[in-house]
């Protein structure tokens, strides 16, 4: 195979389209020819490229009861074919089916898949308000260890109104809180003291989403998620997880108890 014939195919090599024969003609010729194994790695970047930056869209609420009233549609549907069905016609049905299935798995897999953006995206977003706040000294709005006083003030902006718990007896000493913008809505930040360290607490009323995973790290920090009291509760700080995920979860629990 010379370079030309490897042109043409070095696409289909790369999404494994070819089959062994040819796979394995091209694998050879890669191996010996900078040129054409510089253009494979550049079909590879580019792919990599496309998952990493295109952005995914959620399926809208629309789409999503169209697919399940048609998947409801056709299990109610009688299950014998007519009689007059040729083999034609159950290859053609065959077809459609399979591709009715590819297209549930593409659903349901790509709403993992905008899942697991959306939290991969919220745990860069809180970190870089955390990292925002701590830079520009825009820590606090309300400086209060007093739950009464940081509570009203928080209840007074935003339409819900978050649970505020100071755990100072467990070494967790609220000092205050502030709005913050998440995911384009309000959010309240209750800020918390632990040893040198600082923590943020982005607490917002429970939402439809998968929940985010219960710990992440990014750039350092780390990120720990609980949910309780109908709130999600999201800690940010460069304490090590072992303190974080414990303390994020009684804050939780915290709204439960009296
Ligand atoms: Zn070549």
């Amino acid at each position: 195979m010379n370079c030309n014939e490897v042109e043409v195919m070095v696409a289909a090599y790369a999404d494994r389209e070819l089959d062994r024969l040819r796979e394995h003609v091209i694998e050879k010729h890669l191996r010996g020819c900078a040129g054409c194994a510089a253009m494979h790695h550049k079909v590879l970047a580019l792919r990599a490229r496309l998952r990493a930056e295109v952005p995914y869209f959620p399926a809208s609420a629309a789409l999503r009861a169209w697919v399940h009233a048609t998947v409801e549609a056709a299990r109610g549907a009688p299950p014998s074919q007519p009689r007059l069905a040729l083999d034609r016609w159950r290859w053609l049905t065959g077809g459609a089916l399979a591709g009715c299935t590819a297209t549930m798995l593409a659903w349901v897999l790509g709403t993992a898949v905008i899942d697991w953006r959306t939290n991969d995206d919220l745990a860069a977003a809180v970190v870089a308000s955390h990292v925002r706040a701590m830079l520009g000294n825009h820590l606090i709005e309300v400086a209060s260890s007093d739950q009464h006083t940081v509570k009203p003030w928080l209840s007074a902006r935003l339409d819900y109104s978050p649970p505020v718990h100071d755990l100072a007896n467990e070494g967790f000493a609220l000092t205050g809180g502030r709005l913050d913008i998440l995911e384009q809505r309000p959010i309240a930040t209750l800020v918390y003291r632990y040893r040198q360290h600082t923590i943020d607490v982005f607490v917002r009323p429970e939402s439809a989403h998968a929940p985010p995973p219960a710990l992440r790290t990014v750039r350092g920090f780390n990120v720990a998620h609980a949910s309780g009291s109908g709130m999600d509760w999201i800690a940010v700080s460069d304490v090590s997880a072992s303190v974080l995920s414990p303390f994020v979860q009684r804050l939780a629990r915290a709204g439960a108890a009296p």
